[in-house]
């Protein structure tokens, strides 16, 4: 038993998956979609909800760092909208054309003898444009993405209410008052509590956990990669190998930084090392045999 017990040890590849972020992750920041994502953020809060031109800079800021993403923090604040109504005008008009192929990181991935997932809160539309863009989306497993962990909402907007008047300047109805979150937070010694979203969006350690069952996915045997901090460092609290991308300084939370994902095989041989060593045991015949023993 000893024996067995050191054996399977030594066939394991060292992961058993690659968990990966989608936007500013698997291309650079310097395409400039974000930039183009946050000004249609702007532009839907200004003319579908009806917030003040003043007001929107300070609570995008706010909105995004207390709630993962601006839209979840909409939605905790009070605002509701239809979310594929939101997802279509932020992301709809982005310059996809600015995606490339990347044959070189699909050989990189392809190469990769282990499950690959692509984990984003961007909704599925997106994930898929983006992947097809880049002519990547035979390398992965699947997409985890808005609607995978969202996947019940309906909006309390009837599809009979005039939420999507010509003009676009319609304010939902709405019976509850909007949360006033820069008032909040500009008293020194605010006691209230924020309130909570209904939506699941990374860095909730709540949305990790989610993702890891979905895919049913072991954080210890899984690298994850993202571009954001935050989530790097929420990905850690869960278990994750973590790689931030994007920046060659490592910051806490990440075991590993990678200015671009071009670099995963230099800075991580090992992902395709343990493949290697598992092959060559492999040949010897001793793995059916081992598994249909243990299955
Ligand atoms: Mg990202």
């Amino acid at each position: 038993m000893e024996f067995e017990g050191r054996y399977r040890q030594a066939q394991r590849p060292k992961y058993d998956c690659l968990l990966f972020d989608l936007d500013d992750t698997l291309y650079p920041l310097s395409y400039g979609l974000a930039i183009e994502c946050r000004k249609n953020i702007e532009d839907y809060m200004v003319q579908k909800l009806g917030i003040e031109d003043r007001k929107i800079p300070d609570m995008c800021n706010l909105l995004y760092k207390n709630y993962g993403t601006t839209m979840a923090g909409l939605r905790a604040i009070s605002y509701d909208f239809d979310y594929d109504d939101y997802h279509s005008f932020v992301h709809g008009r982005l310059p996809y054309e600015k995606l490339k192929p990347d044959p070189v990181l699909r050989s990189l991935l392809l190469s990769l003898p282990v499950r690959k997932i692509i984990f984003t809160n961007a909704d599925k539309v997106h994930a898929a444009k983006v992947l097809s863009r880049l002519e990547l989306e035979d390398c992965f497993e699947g997409v985890i993405c808005f609607e995978t962990l969202n996947p019940t909402y309906k909006s309390t907007i009837s599809d009979h209410d005039d939420f999507e008047v010509e003009g676009s300047k319609a304010t939902p109805t709405r019976s509850i008052q909007p949360f006033d979150i820069i008032g909040h937070f500009s008293q020194p010694n605010a006691v209230s509590e924020l309130p909570k979203t209904p939506i699941v969006c990374k860095p909730s350690e709540d949305a990790i956990d989610r993702a890891l069952k979905i895919a049913n996915i072991d954080p210890q045997r899984t690298m994850f990669f993202d571009d954001s901090v935050r989530n790097i460092q929420s990905g850690k609290r869960v278990g994750l190998h973590t790689v931030l991308v994007g920046t060659s300084h490592r910051t806490k939370g990440a075991d590993y930084a990678l200015e671009s994902i071009h670099n995963i095989k230099e800075a991580l041989p090992e992902l395709w090392e343990a493949d290697e060593k598992s092959v060559k045991i492999g040949y010897s015949g001793k793995v059916a045999i081992e598994t249909s023993v243990t299955a």
